[in-house]
């Protein structure tokens, strides 16, 4: 529990970039809000909450399971464990709608302390919803209680140790809830790193990655969390659940597989064994100018096919390109890439590529940077990619800002085939605009998770809030977004998860044997139905 968000939004208080002075003209052309502050999140005391409901039995053996200065129902922590950062988690948090913030907030120290509280829920009959960063945007850790009059939030935020190093195997042990940046930190003293960097690195931890297969920026080259981790352990209601660790295996269905992506369903992750890589010697972003989206998903296919993709490889359509260039700070490298894009658009319309080598620069750079050119892709040079690089985490910060001036900001995300994706792009986009039509909002789009048989697209939205009801403005908006890909067969998630914000389009992706698959596994590991209620199953 050693570092904490602000309550409300993103970061520690006072972090991250500002908006820059002329967003405010952009927002007013753009979205017809004026650019003043027009809303400022509650004061700490006005957060609405309700007593928690804890049987003295139940705190009792948690305070023996855990110690009981590890046993919190104080306001700051409740409010802290009470909600994940979506839109919608944003816009309560903000308002000071936490009543349903977790009656306890546990903090287990190591897998034997994580299955006691499990046992003591189990006994008393108590929810428990596993915390790792708290950077859900699916309404993953939200307190849902299901049957029970009880929610403890089991924060792993002690778990945070790096357990053992195998550097001749490229292997880490380490804990669940050590955050990104830490776990790479103390890689470094290895000479070593993980490479996994989503957007949330500051604040996501290996165990949420893994509960939720998260996909980081460098996942074209680097693979999806999933390929990242050798073995799992996790504590179950049940019992423990635990996987070899070869390097590969034909010992029946892959039970890895069963745990990653389980979102605290089934039990907690515990201990990952991690696969790890050695910290490069040198690393190398640049831009390009693509002259539309279609042919940069194009080129983007048969690099990938030829098997030249970069690690990273993040290609905006048009409208994203132009918020991108709209937004670009007015210092700094920011400022040099949007001028070079701009001289360049002005040459010819079109989409900004960021590519960016982690590893083998030399090798593998030349024959990409040759296919690129010509696929017909106008290199903007080094400053443009770094300038992405360096500015890679602002997004959630100027989010905060942006809601402060009642915008609606938001993003959802899915994958497809290279022969549906251009389809599976304009009919989101179509419905989103559709759906936000009595205020018309600003729809872009990247590619940026590459596989030879097809991309994910990662949209983002921006429109004026409905002041009256923002939360049942994004709601229906999100609900045609949904019901446009799952109309395609796209998948509703690449790596946000299912939460409990995406239940509603599983039984489609999975079958209906596949939901009582994964019930009867619930069912065997959880049997009294304690673990993160309302979550990742249908009711
Ligand atoms: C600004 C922003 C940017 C993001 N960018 C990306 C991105 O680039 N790529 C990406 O993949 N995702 C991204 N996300 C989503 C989110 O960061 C990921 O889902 C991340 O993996 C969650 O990690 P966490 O530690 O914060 O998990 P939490 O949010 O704490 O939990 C997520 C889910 O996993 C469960 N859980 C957490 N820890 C455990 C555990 N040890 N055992 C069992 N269950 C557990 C929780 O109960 C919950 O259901 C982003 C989110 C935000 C807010």
């Amino acid at each position: 529990m050693s570092r904490e968000q602000k309550f409300w939004g993103w970061g520690e208080p006072g972090a991250g970039p500002a908006l820059p002075a002329h967003a405010a003209g952009v927002l007013r052309e753009w979205l017809g809000v004026s650019g003043a502050v027009v809303s400022t999140p509650v004061a700490p005391a006005q957060v609405r909450l309700r007593d928690p409901v804890v049987a003295p039995d139940l705190r009792a053996a948690l305070e023996r399971a855990v110690g009981a200065e590890h046993v919190r129902d104080d306001r700051a922590i409740r409010v802290l464990r009470a909600a994940g950062r979506s839109y919608l988690d944003l816009l309560a948090l903000r308002a000071g709608e936490c009543e349903d913030a977790p009656d306890l907030v546990v903090a287990p120290s190591g897998h034997d302390q994580v299955e006691a509280v499990l046992r003591a829920c189990a006994d008393a009959g108590a929810a428990v919803i596993p915390f790792g960063g708290g950077t859900s945007v699916v309404g993953g850790v939200a307190p849902t209680r299901g049957s029970w009059e009880t929610a403890v939030c089991l924060d792993v935020g002690r778990l945070d140790a790096v357990l053992d190093v195998d550097a001749r195997s490229r292997r880490a042990r380490v804990a669940a809830g050590l955050r990104l940046p830490e776990l790479d930190h103390a890689l470094g003293a290895h000479g070593l790193r993980l490479g996994h960097v989503p957007q949330s690195y500051e604040w996501a931890t290996v165990g949420g990655c893994a509960a939720t297969r998260s996909a980081g920026q460098a996942s074209t080259g680097f693979g999806r969390f999933d390929e990242l981790v050798a073995a799992v352990r996790c504590a179950t209601p049940a019992g423990e659940l635990a996987t070899l660790g070869a390097p590969s295996s034909a010992a029946g269905p892959d039970l890895r597989a069963l745990v990653l992506g389980s979102e605290g369903a089934l039990g907690v992750i515990t201990e990952l064994l991690l696969r790890v890589r050695p910290v490069a010697a040198e690393q190398r972003y640049e831009a390009w100018l693509l002259r539309s989206f279609d042919a940069g998903c194009e080129a983007l296919r048969a690099l990938v096919q030829a098997e030249l993709a970069p690690d990273v490889a993040r290609l905006s359509d048009e409208q994203e390109t132009r918020t991108t260039l709209a937004f670009a700070g007015d210092g700094g490298l920011a400022w040099r890439a949007s001028g070079a894009a701009l001289r360049a658009l002005r040459y010819r319309p079109g989409c900004l590529l960021v590519t960016g080598w982690e590893d083998d620069v030399a090798r593998r750079r030349a024959p990409a940077a040759r296919a690129l050119r010509s696929a017909g892709a106008l290199p903007l040079g080094r400053a443009a990619g770094e300038a992405w690089r360096a500015t890679r985490f602002a997004g959630p910060h100027l989010r905060d800002a942006l809601l402060d001036r009642g915008v609606l900001v938001e993003t959802l995300e899915t994958a497809a085939t290279w022969t549906g994706l251009a389809e599976l792009h304009a009919a989101v986009r179509g419905a989103l605009e559709q759906a936000l039509a009595a205020t018309p909002p600003v729809v872009g789009c990247h590619v940026s998770h590459l596989y030879p048989d097809g991309a994910s697209l990662y949209f983002t939205v921006f429109a004026r809030q409905d002041a009256r009801d923002p939360a049942g403005q994004w709601t229906a908006a999100k609900r045609a977004a949904g019901n446009a890909i799952a109309a395609r067969r796209a998948t509703i998630t690449h790596h946000h998860a299912v939460g409990r914000d995406h239940i509603p389009w599983l039984e489609g992706e999975h079958g209906a044997l596949g939901i009582e698959l994964l019930r009867a596994a619930k069912q065997r590991c959880d049997p009294v139905g304690i673990m993160n209620p309302g979550k990742l199953l249908p009711a």
